[in-house]
């Protein structure tokens, strides 16, 4: 018999909260995979292949039980980018589990495999044009995190490119951050369907 698919995992912990976007506050736990095909260089993330363990289906839904004590059943699917590994297999097995699946994704890869809610946080800006963002993905919302190289004509590109029912700004946590959070609030006043997102788990001490 040929061993399961394994999955490279940095990480599985919860319970805690959802720090952004329209799901802010809400009880879950987390999934979080190694590797990214970008490099962005504020990337506040460790999904270095170093110190991931591989995991098969049924070992991530097992710990993702664990982990989930007080039954939120929602979990955040991360990374590094979550659809260079998020497939068929592995989504049935966390939907059958009764967990609902909300990812977030750098916008530059195809959907593999059904999600419940997806998260687009573009930052094309690191990379000279050297990808592409696929219009074509079912976002349910957009979160664009603000520095210095966001400004409308950023966001008009990303509302021409996506259909989402939520649309965020979020300012770079840096040393800069009054200065891009100022960005932020002037961006969300001057585009109201635009409405800012605080990292609010980094605000309140949570993983
Ligand atoms: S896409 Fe996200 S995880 Fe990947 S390098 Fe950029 S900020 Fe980090």
């Amino acid at each position: 018999m040929s061993r399961p698919k394994p999955y490279l995992v940095k990480e599985i912990f919860g319970p805690t909260l959802q720090g952004e976007g329209a799901h802010a506050g809400r009880p879950c736990v987390f999934l979080r995979f190694a590797v990214c095909n970008l490099a962005c260089t504020w990337c506040d993330t460790d999904f270095a292949a170093d110190g991931a363990i591989h995991l098969d289906a049924a070992e991530i839904v097992a710990r993702l039980r664990e982990v989930d004590r007080h039954g939120s059943r929602t979990v955040i699917v991360t990374g590094g980018e979550p659809t260079l590994q998020w497939d068929a297999p592995l989504a049935d097995a966390v939907r059958d589990a009764g967990f609902r699946v909300h990812m977030e994704s750098n916008g530059s890869r195809e959907l593999r495999a059904r999600v419940d809610w997806l998260t687009i946080s573009p930052k094309p800006q690191f990379h000279d044009g050297r990808f592409h963002l696929l219009p074509d993905l079912p976002a349910a919302e957009i979160k664009v995190v603000v520095d210095d190289t966001v400004d409308d004509d950023v966001l008009a590109r990303y509302e021409s490119n996506w259909t989402a029912e939520h649309w965020f700004v979020q300012p770079c946590m840096d040393e800069r951050y009054d200065h891009h959070l100022a960005r932020a609030i002037d961006l969300a006043t001057r585009r109201p369907w635009w409405r800012l997102s605080l990292q609010l788990h980094k605000l309140i001490g949570v993983p």
